[in-house]
């Protein structure tokens, strides 16, 4: 198909191409560019047009309107790994892992992850929980415990049932269930693996799609729906943590979720394969698919909230999952309206344009659950079923 848009100088001559090491390709106006490349007609200038590959893979170190949507989901993605990394490491995995062999240590490492959070919320409900649960002279410690020398009055009551140590913990606020060594064994993590995955593959593929997009209308065409699959994948491995760790005691409740949502997302990716949703005039209907699939997510949410709303812990869930919806609704808001760019056509082009804060809001959005989940791993490691 011969190029519509000004091609690299230099690029197609092999006889040139000796004589001329670096094609010389430039940017370009919107005016310039073939239809297939038309999205934003407020962003005015600094377009890449049908670039070679190479040229077009080592334009990321190049200024061009796309440098900020391609390094943002980069920086994003490197962000997600550290945190699959930290989250291995600080985080005893399964209760059998190698590197955490028992409880106590397990505890420990809870402890390192936590102060990184809230040191001086931990150390209140530490002190909280030491002085409630610290167990009478009489009765036995657990062989995991230490006896620690206490200023608190003394626990008087005879060995107290679960549920008793349940509400007495309720009252000490989010603190470690230290007296009940037989509920720390940490549960699987599975779920908030997936998601970090998710996120990794939404944000890598996301910034390889604006990195090579430009490249031709092929590469546009299959890279559009990695970009899409990537979306689909973080929304559906958002519902994971959420609905595993809350419906944990509910194993029907969790299959019907998980179910839902996989299926939701596969629907989409579906959809996104149909060459007509691609079309410009249809931003608000993919900003509306993908953002119903994610409030979709307010069902389980409410759901736990009614299932266990006088816990802390559902609460403090559910409020990392407002902040994370709020974030995400405002994302695609700016998506769909495209602004500022709207507003000031051509002021934008280079920073600060409609999808860079789109990129922006998916990172804060995404990081918001990553901490949400964090909390469900403190719940039901403690909590699992009561
Ligand atoms: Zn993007």
């Amino acid at each position: 198909m011969a190029s519509s848009c000004a091609a690299c100088k230099g690029s197609g001559d092999r006889k040139k191409k000796k004589q001329q090491k670096k094609p010389k390709c430039e940017l370009i106006g919107y005016e310039s560019l073939p239809e297939w490349l038309k999205d934003n007609e407020f962003i005015h200038g600094y377009y890449r047009c049908e670039w070679p590959m190479r040229e077009t893979i080592l334009s990321i170190f190049s200024i061009h309107n796309e440098t900020l949507n391609v390094w943002s989901h980069l920086v994003g993605f490197l962000l997600f790994l550290c945190l699959t990394v930290l989250t291995a490491m600080v985080i005893p995995s399964d209760g059998i892992s190698g590197t955490f062999e028992d409880a106590s240590s397990a505890r420990s490492y809870w402890g390192d992850l936590m102060s990184m959070a809230n040191m001086t919320e931990a150390l209140k409900h530490e002190a909280a929980a030491a002085c409630l649960l610290l167990p009478p002279a009489t009765t036995d410690l657990s062989e995991n415990e230490e006896k620690i020398p206490t200023s608190c009055p003394p626990n008087t009551s005879s060995s107290p049932s679960h549920h008793h140590v349940a509400l007495i913990q309720e009252d000490a606020g989010r603190a470690p269930r230290a007296a009940d060594a037989a509920s720390t064994d940490p549960i699987t993590r599975w779920p908030l693996f997936a998601y970090l995955c998710g996120a990794m593959v939404c944000l890598l593929t996301s910034s390889a799609c604006h990195l090579v997009l430009c490249h031709s209308e092929r590469t546009a065409y299959v890279t559009l729906r990695l970009d899409y699959a990537g979306i689909a994948a973080l929304i559906v491995t958002s519902f994971y943590p959420v609905v595993y760790y809350s419906f944990l005691c509910h194993p029907g409740l969790q299959r019907l979720y998980m179910g839902f949502i996989t299926a939701f997302g596969a629907s989409a990716v579906t959809a996104s394969l149909v060459p007509a949703f691609q079309a410009p005039e249809l931003r608000p209907l993919r900003a509306a698919l993908f953002s119903l699939m994610g409030v979709s997510g307010f069902v389980p949410v409410a759901h736990k909230l009614v299932l266990y709303g006088g816990r802390q812990e559902a609460v403090v869930t559910a409020g990392f999952e407002a902040l994370m919806g709020a974030l995400y609704g405002l994302g695609a808001a700016v998506y769909a309206l495209r602004v500022p760019e709207r507003w000031f056509p051509g002021r934008f082009d280079l920073v600060g344009h409609s999808h860079q804060l789109f990129h922006l809001f998916v990172i804060a959005g995404a990081y918001a659950h990553y901490l949400g989940g964090v909390e469900y791993l403190r719940w039901r490691d403690a909590d699992k079923c009561w």
